[in-house]
Formats: C-alpha cells, structure tokens, sequence
C-alpha cells in the first residue's frame, strides 16, 4: 500500500514485542522501528519483526506518524510528552500514568496538540466483554473476579493498577451513573505492594460493582457477573462463555420460569484488534474507544481504591 502508516514501538519488553510483531503484520503499516534502552533487547525484538532497532527515541526517522508506548507505567509522561506535543498520535499502555496529576498532563498534551491518544484497555476488545456490554444495559449489581498466578511480572505497581484496573475501567463503561463511594480492602503477600484486593463501588443511581484481584492465586478465573431487571448475565472470560438467565412467561403457569443460555463468544485476539481500532481512528480522524479521559477516569477510581486499602492497612 503506498500510503503507510508510519510507525513506531516505544519500550519492547513483554508487551511491547507483540505490539511490534502485530504492526509487522499490518498490510497498512511500516513498523519504522523499536526503541529500548536495553540495545540487546531492542535488537532482538527489531530483528523478529523486521524493523530498525534503536535506544533513544530522538534517533526514530523525521517521518513518523503513530507510536505504541508500552514502557513502564510511572515513565509515562516522560516518554509520551514529546511525541504528544509533536501531534504523534499515541497508543499509550494502561494504565495512563502511576498519578492523577501525570494522567492529567497527557491528556491536556494531547487535547492541545489534536494528537489521538488511546489508552490500552485491552479488555474493551475482548469479544466477551463486547457481546455482554450489548446485553447489559441498567445493571444493578456487577461482581469481576480477576485471580492469577503470579508471574513476577509488573512488580513495581500493586494488583490495582496492574490487574483491577481491567475491571475497574469494564465497570465504569457498564454502569450508567458516577460513582458515589469507594471502599476497599487489600494486602501484600509476595511483593512489597498490594497483591490481593477487594473493592465494593457504589454508583449514583444506587447500582453497587463488587471487584476482587488477586495475583497471587493458585489457578486463573476471570469473571463478570451482573444482574439487571432483565435477568442474570455471566461472562466467564477463560471459557468466552456467557451465560444468561431471564423470566419467561409460561402459558397457564402462575409465574414465570426461568429460561437459561449459554452463547459462546468469537474468540478473537484482543490485541490485534485493539491496535486494528487504533490504526483506524488514527487513519479516520475518529475518537477512541478508549480515549484519554476514559483512561483517567479509571486511573482515579483505581487511585481512591488504593488510598481506601492504606486507610484500612493503617500506618503499622
Ligand atoms: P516490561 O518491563 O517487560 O517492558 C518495559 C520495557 O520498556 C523494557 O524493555 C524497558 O527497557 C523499556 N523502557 C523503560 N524505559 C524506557 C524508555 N524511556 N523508553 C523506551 N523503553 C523504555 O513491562 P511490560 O510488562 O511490557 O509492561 C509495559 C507497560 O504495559 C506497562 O505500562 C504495563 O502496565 C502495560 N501492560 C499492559 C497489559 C495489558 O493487559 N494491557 C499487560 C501487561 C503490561
């Protein structure tokens, strides 16, 4: 195609080589190069995706018009300002920034310069999840269980930022009101921050989400249960299952039954669609699923959930 998109990756450690081998693949795409200060890692990830390695992000060719930054989460800011002010559109890694104020910044660098800015809320593009926002529509309860293994991996930020996040962001997209109260609970096990964590969210038209996190569990579940009028829904995110119950009215019966469906999911790779979404907005002028504001409002509910588990753990 002649008119490519010209891109770059930012940070290529575990998730920053899928994000580059998925540009190689674009048809529309050329992966301009990969940038890392480990030049060992930088190298290898340029060599599999078939790109030009380098360590300074000032060293990237003149034209460039998108990049995915997938560099630590308190980098953020540093790393994303440059591009943000040039007009470089930015798939920016979640969560949007380890504080409200940094969050804060990159969404004003990017309204001040037009520049896209997408967060990585990968979850929004799982199919599972999208089938069910099509079925939900005034939830009054929803419960998310997300409980791991423990990797070792993104050890420098707690299970809240790391994993809540995901569900925190769901929820927020789900629920139809603000959010009125946040209370939370939660506790180390294996890192020196929270690895376990409970939060219940009460919204303003009455509606309450209840989330656990955990990455400290012996095996993988990952659930989003939620009951509005309508009836029950259940999306188990390992299975792509979702199971749904609703009342429905028997001929002569003196109250209706309760029918039951389950409806597998297209299983699809959330990754590949999600930076699909992004080459499109920035190809089509349009605006993110998943915009600055939306990866702001999570980073804050994800914040007053950290701030409520310090209260509850004390100053000991
Ligand atoms: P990682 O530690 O494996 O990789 C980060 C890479 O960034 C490293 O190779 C490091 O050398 C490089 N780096 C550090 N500073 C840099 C800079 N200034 N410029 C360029 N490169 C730099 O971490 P990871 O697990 O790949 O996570 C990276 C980001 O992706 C984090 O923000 C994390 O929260 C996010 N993440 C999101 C998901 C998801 O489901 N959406 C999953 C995993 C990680």
């Amino acid at each position: 195609m002649a008119n490519k998109l010209h891109v770059a990756v930012i940070g290529v450690g575990y998730l920053g080589r899928f994000h580059a081998l998925i540009y190689s693949r674009m048809p529309d795409v050329a992966l301009v190069g990969v940038v890392d200060p480990n030049a060992e890692r930088a190298r290898s990830v340029a060599a599999e995706a078939g790109c030009t390695a380098f360590t300074r992000a000032e060293a990237l060719p003149g034209r460039l018009d998108a990049v995915s930054i997938v560099t630590p989460t308190g980098s953020h800011l540093e790393v994303a300002a440059p591009f943000l002010r040039r007009g470089i559109h930015v798939l920016l890694e979640k969560p949007i920034a380890a504080t409200r104020e940094e969050g804060e910044e990159i969404v004003r660098l990017a309204e001040g310069s037009g520049a896209i800015l997408q967060i990585g809320h990968l979850e929004r593009f799982n199919a599972g999840v999208m089938a069910l926002a099509q079925r939900i529509s005034s939830p009054r309860y929803l419960e998310a269980q997300r409980m791991g293994e423990f990797t070792g991996r993104a050890t420098d930020v707690d299970v809240v930022a790391d994993l809540m996040i995901h569900d925190i962001d769901i929820i927020l997209s789900l629920m139809n009101a603000p959010i009125r109260r946040v209370a939370a609970i939660g506790t180390p096990v294996l890192t020196e921050h929270i690895d376990i964590a409970n939060a219940r969210l009460e919204f303003a038209d009455g509606a309450v989400a209840n989330v656990v996190a955990s990455r400290v569990s012996d095996k993988k579940i990952r659930h989003i249960r939620a009951f509005q009028p309508s009836g029950y829904l259940s999306l188990d995110f390992v299975a792509q299952t979702i199971e749904i119950a609703y009342p429905e009215e028997t001929r002569g019966a003196e109250r209706p039954g309760i029918a039951r469906e389950r409806i597998a999911v297209e299983s699809v790779k959330p990754l590949d669609r999600e930076l699909e979404a992004f080459v499109h907005c920035v190809r089509t002028s349009r605006p993110p699923l998943v915009d600055g504001r939306v990866g702001l409002a999570a980073l804050n509910v994800a914040l007053e959930v950290q701030s409520g588990i310090r209260a509850g753990i004390g100053p000991g």
